[in-house]
Parts: structure tokens; C-alpha cells; sequence
């Protein structure tokens, strides 16, 4: 399938630029048309860390004319090991303005734009407008989501990378040719979920895997080279010495780019976060011992019909996420009795109680779901059909939630869950 080039090429090459892109142009199908491509072209990097960092490099070596920089940090000696953009002498300085200072030093024919600012609802669409392209090197799920929704809102291609640990996955979210990244990831895992870099750690040159292949997808849009990764998650396991790619569909149910869109116009993701409101959680084998005690909690299980067919909790209440957004719980749960929430893994349910704690409920989260509790050996029914859940209740929602894991942010994923797995879990997930 043709991908047409994002960008129309300039003027012809002058001499010294033929020369210094000579592999370039050797390449048959790059070629000069497509270098002239490249100088036409406007690419801004979000993020001068360690994705943005090598990525820079990359788009400035590749004479990108127009480079735009979009971060609000200052150069931590931290940072060194990994944001290869930045030199000791920097260390204190603006990323932006570290950033242009080495880019130009590497490419005196490439204009460097500093935004020195963090994207935010009310400054994103004017960053990104004017720009061809975006390259996602993000610090937080914040950013990610507003970078995403920008760019769909805008009509451009979001090249999305993220690292952890030895870990990294890279995807093309493109509204209109592919899912966007709420397609696949509807919603932000749960504060404190989702270890972070300085946490867990990255081999920084990971970093340089995952930008490169950033920097590829890039080219190939501008230049209409190659099957972009649209629609495709790239994972990378550097210690496996694996690479793979997992299909992701687009989701018609998705408030941004879907049939019926909600979403029209950028919102910040922090108030949705609201940092510490997490519900307390309970092991397994403590609810198993709740749940024989003499006054047992309410079991709430948050997962749709078809997951709850496979396997359930005896003598759990049924409602799934998106008819529990809505005020579904008022005819299902009694106020005056606690509640534990639980769903497959952890990440409806945590959301759920949030929701179930601010209506005023006792609520606590299973720990891992209910894949914990069969982890644990203990026991499940399966095959249950529903009894007792109002279907009004079920239907008024929206769609709930997919369970697909956490994407990954601040360089970010989920040590000891390896993409591969993540990704794969998620496709299962992903089913109609
Ligand atoms: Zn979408």
C-alpha cells in the first residue's frame, strides 16, 4: 500500500548539500527528491531527553530543515548517561537551548525552534501547528495524551517511542490512516502504577534503539518511503536480543478519533490523575479471608460479560466499568457495606474505586485481579451467567474500558512485564 510523502520537496540541492548527503542519495529509494524532502520539512521533538535526544541528532544529521524543540527541564548531570544532545558544559542550561546549540553545531543548515515550554491544553495546538510531523519522546502520561490528541486534532502523524529499563516499543498513531493512541491505550493507568525511569532504570542506549527507529518512521513519512508503522507496535527486548511487531486496531468506540467523538478540543490529563486518591488494596488471600469472615465485603467485579463467563469470584456482583462511570452502582451495591473491586489484572478496578470511593463507599482493590486470586490457587466459577445485575444498569454506560496495560510514559513501562507480553495481553484484550 502507497503512504504519499507528507511533504513536497524544496528547491533543487545546491553542491555542497549534494555532497553531504551523498548516502542519501545513493539510496534508490530516497534519492534527492527525497533529501529536498527533508529540508522542506518540519519535525518537532517533544521531550530533549532520552528519546528526544538521540532523535535530534538523528533528524538534524539527516538535514531535516526545521527542527522544533519542545521541553521546559534544564540539563541534569543524571541526564547525561542517555540525552546524548547534551554536553557537561550544559548541565544547569535550558534542554531547548542545549539542545539547539549542539544540533547547530552538527547541521549549520537546519533551523533549530526552541519552545522552552511544557504542553499544556491551552499552548499544545499552537506548538503544533506548523509542524509535519511530531516525534513523542515524552516524560509523563500527561504529555503523551495531550501530544496524541494534538496531533489528531491537527491531522499529523504522532511517532511515539517509549523505554524502560531494556525494554522499548515505538508505533506510528495517526488518526484517519490507523488507531490513535487512545485507541489503544483509553486510559492512564493508575497513579503509581507504572514505575518510572528514575525508578527503574534505562540502559540509555536503549534510548538510541527506540529513537532511531522513531527517527526511521519519521523519514519514511516525510519522504512516502516504506510501510510506516502505522497500526503496528514495534517491541524491542535489548537483553533477549528480540524484536517484534503486534498488530493494534483501530477502536470506532474511541472518543477522539472514533465514529462520535467527545473529545473536540485538548483537556489536561492531571486533574483525571488526581495523585493519591488511590483506593487501598487488598492481597488475595486477605480478601479470601474477609470474604469467610462473618460480615464479608461486597465483591465487585468491573470486567465485561465475556470475561466474566471464563472465570468469577463466588458470590461477586457484576458491573462493568463503563456502566459504573455512570452511576450504574447506585441499584447494585448497599452504601452501608464495604466493597472490594476487583477485574482482570488491576487496572479497571483501580479506576473503579476511585469512582466507588468518591460516591462515598468503603472500597478497597484487589491487588492483580482475578488473575492474582487464580495465582493464588484459589477458587473461581466459571461459566456463570449473569443474575441480579440490572441490564439497564450495563447498557447506560459507554463502552468500559479496555484492560490493555498501562503505556508506558517518563521513558516508562512496567519492569518485569515484558513488552512483548504487555502488547500481546493487550491485543487479546482489544477483542471485539
Ligand atoms: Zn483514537
Amino acid at each position: 500500500m502507497p503512504w504519499p510523502p507528507l511533504v513536497d520537496p524544496g528547491p533543487p540541492l545546491a553542491p555542497h548539500e549534494r555532497h553531504r548527503y551523498a548516502r542519501h542519495l545513493t539510496l534508490a529509494a530516497l534519492g534527492e527528491t527525497a533529501q529536498r524532502r527533508l529540508r522542506a520539512a518540519r519535525v518537532l521533538v517533544v521531550g530533549a531527553g532520552g528519546l528526544g535526544s538521540p532523535a535530534l541528532l538523528y533528524l538534524a544529521a539527516a538535514g531535516v530543515g526545521t527542527i522544533g524543540v519542545a521541553d521546559d527541564d534544564v540539563v541534569d548531570a543524571t541526564n547525561l548517561q542517555r540525552q546524548v544532545v547534551h554536553r557537561e558544559s550544559a548541565v544547569g542550561r535550558p534542554k531547548t537551548a542545549s539542545a539547539a546549540h549542539t544540533l547547530t553545531a552538527l547541521n549549520s543548515g537546519v533551523r533549530v525552534v526552541e519552545h522552552r515550554e511544557r504542553l499544556r491544553a491551552d499552548n499544545a495546538a499552537a506548538v503544533v501547528a506548523g509542524y509535519d510531523v511530531v516525534v513523542d519522546g515524552a516524560d509523563s502520561f500527561a504529555t503523551r495524551y495531550l501530544v496524541n490528541d494534538a496531533c489528531v486534532l491537527a491531522g499529523i502523524p504522532d511517532v511515539w517511542g517509549s523505554v524502560l529499563a531494556f525494554d522499548g516499543q515505538v508505533s506510528v498513531w495517526w488518526a484517519g490512516h490507523g488507531p490513535c493512541y487512545r485507541c489503544v491505550f483509553p486510559d492512564p493507568p493508575p497513579v503509581g502504577s507504572v514505575a518510572s525511569c528514575a525508578d527503574a532504570g534505562v540502559l540509555g542506549s536503549v534510548c538510541a534503539l527506540v529513537a532511531s527507529q522513531q527517527v526511521t518512521e519519521v523519514v519514511k513519512l516525510l519522504t512516502g518511503v516504506g510501510e510506516p508503522l502505522v497500526g503496528r507496535i514495534a517491541v524491542h527486548d535489548a537483553l533477549a536480543g528480540t524484536s517484534g511487531v503486534v498488530p493494534v486496531a483501530r477502536d470506532p468506540r474511541c472518543p477522539l478519533c472514533g465514529a462520535a467523538p467527545t473529545m473536540t478540543t485538548l483537556t489536561d490529563l492531571e486533574e483525571a490523575c488526581r495523585p493519591g486518591e488511590a483506593a487501598p488494596l487488598v492481597s488475595p488471600a486477605d480478601l479470601a479471608a474477609l470474604l469467610a469472615s462473618a460480615e464479608p465485603p461486597v465483591v465487585l467485579d468491573v470486567r465485561e460479560d465475556s470475561e466474566r463467563a471464563e472465570s468469577s469470584i463466588a458470590g461477586s456482583v457484576h458491573l462493568p466499568l463503563g456502566a459504573l462511570r455512570t452511576g450504574g452502582y447506585a441499584g447494585v451495591l448497599d452504601p452501608a457495606r464495604p466493597v472490594v473491586v476487583h477485574c482482570a489484572v488491576g487496572r479497571r478496578s483501580a479506576v473503579a474505586a476511585r469512582v466507588l470511593a468518591d460516591a462515598g463507599y468503603a472500597v478497597q482493590d484487589l491487588a492483580g485481579g482475578i488473575l492474582a486470586w487464580q495465582e493464588e490457587g484459589l477458587p473461581v466459577e466459571r461459566g456463570v451467567r449473569e443474575a441480579g445485575t440490572p441490564a439497564a444498569a450495563r447498557e447506560a454506560g459507554p463502552p468500559a474500558a479496555r484492560e490493555a496495560d498501562p503505556p508506558v510514559a517518563r521513558e516508562g513501562g512496567t519492569p518485569g512485564d515484558p513488552p512483548r507480553q504487555r502488547a500481546d495481553r493487550h491485543t487479546a484484550d482489544s477483542r471485539p
